[in-house]
């Protein structure tokens, strides 16, 4: 997933980073409110991880409420993107604040990676509509919790952006996506992109799953499933 993470604290921003782009998600990271807000009005993210406790720009005083302007100005554009809040307060006025600003869910500093892997997946399966946490087509299954692949019930080893790949195409069976949206879901601001990458995943990908696991509409994207209708 490509995932944006506003946070003002260094350290806890370069673990979180790290921490994410070792699970496949592609991660962007800005520290203040007003990097956050010109960069939800121009991007799109598959989440934003957003901390409560922010600077208006850099150097500038924290505001213990900015995050939550932050969200509900999302909201009020009608931008759906979902949002965790992640703050070190615990008091429950603030999470029900959150949550009533528009956040999806809420964690309290300090938290356990594990915890927020388990909540990212949780807001996956609702977006893409699914309860069922295992993804599964073809006699190929996923499982995002433990990252095991199955081919007709034997594992299969893949690297990290191998698995982000074949987790985005199976998320949505059926569903197209260029090479742009996979490129987006692989990489963070600042890493630089093998122009063929994607390319070399999917031919990794097909060589352990099956040739025809995932098809190319040519010049447009890939997909797994049912051939997607022309629109
Ligand atoms: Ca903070």
């Amino acid at each position: 997933m490509r995932l944006l993470l506003v946070e003002d604290d260094r350290m806890i921003g370069e673990s979180l980073r790290g921490a994410l782009r070792l699970e496949g998600h592609a991660v962007d990271w800005v520290r203040d409110t007003s990097a956050a807000q010109a960069t939800l009005a121009s991007e799109r993210f598959d989440l934003v991880l957003l901390d409560l406790g922010l600077p208006a720009t850099s150097g500038q005083p924290t505001d213990p409420a900015a995050g939550l302007a932050v969200l509900r100005a999302l909201r009020a554009r009608h931008d759906a993107t979902p949002v965790i809040v992640l703050t070190a307060r615990d008091g429950p006025g603030d999470k029900v604040g959150g949550l009533d600003a528009g956040a999806d869910d809420y964690l309290v500093k300090p938290f356990e990676l594990d915890e927020l892997a388990a909540r990212i997946r949780a807001i996956q399966r609702r977006v893409a509509g699914r309860a069922e946490p295992v993804l599964s087509h073809a006699g190929v299954t996923l499982d995002p919790a433990t990252r095991q692949v199955t081919r007709d019930g034997v594992p299969v080893l893949l690297s990290a952006r191998e698995f982000a790949v074949l987790e985005a195409l199976m998320q949505r069976p059926g569903a197209l996506l260029s090479r742009a949206q996979l490129e987006d879901r692989l990489y963070g601001w600042g890493e630089e992109i093998e122009s063929n990458a994607v390319s070399v995943y999917i031919h990794q990908l097909r060589r352990k799953l099956g040739a025809d696991f995932i098809q190319n509409l040519r010049g447009v994207g890939y997909f797994v499933g049912e051939r997607p209708r022309a629109s």
